[in-house]
């Protein structure tokens, strides 16, 4: 795994946190719409669905992700002209549903870790995201944290609080 930034207490929501670490998405970047495979949940195919487009337009049901025998979900389609997610713009190389992307894009770089009332977040791929170590960009703060990730901290203390 790798480097943690961030250590949430889920109950108290008191956050220690690496000073030095920045993070900045890179504008018109769309490297890791090109380079990673993107996992998609049921909600998320919902969730597009729901905007006119078909399954069969953006999920690649030639490529599944599994945890174990545990069967988590479809891959985002790309296309082949250049390998690239079919929603990302291949001129301006922004997403064409940004405010309702998959779950995965929004986490990027970061993977999210609960283990009982603490939340880790750490950093994948440090060296493939142009935006970790962004000198302009945002530290780990927990408003940053909440207005980013809100529904995801929401739901880990939800877990938490049920004892899962
Ligand atoms: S998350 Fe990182 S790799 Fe992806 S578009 Fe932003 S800066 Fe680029
Ligand atoms: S849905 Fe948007 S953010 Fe996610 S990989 Fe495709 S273009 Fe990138």
């Amino acid at each position: 795994m790798g480097r943690v930034v961030v250590r949430l207490d889920l109950g108290s929501m008191r956050l220690e946190s690496d000073p030095s670490f920045k993070f900045r998405c890179v504008e018109n970047c769309g490297k890791c719409c090109c380079e990673l495979d993107i996992p998609l949940t049921d909600e998320d195919v919902e969730r597009i669905e729901e905007l006119g487009y078909s399954a069969w337009e953006f999920v690649d049901y030639d490529k599944a992700f599994y945890r174990g025998d545990e069967f988590l979900g479809y891959a985002l389609k790309k296309r082949p002209f250049d390998d690239c997610c079919v929603f990302l713009d291949p001129e301006t190389k922004r997403c064409r549903i940004y405010d309702h992307r998959p779950l995965a894009c929004r986490l990027y770089p970061f993977v999210f870790i609960r283990d009982g009332r603490f939340l880790e977040v750490s950093i994948r791929d440090e060296k493939e995201c142009p935006g970790v170590g962004a000198p302009d960009g945002d530290q780990m703060s927990l408003r940053f944290l909440l207005d980013n990730y809100g529904d995801v901290i929401a739901d880990c203390r939800r877990k938490w609080k049920k004892g899962g």
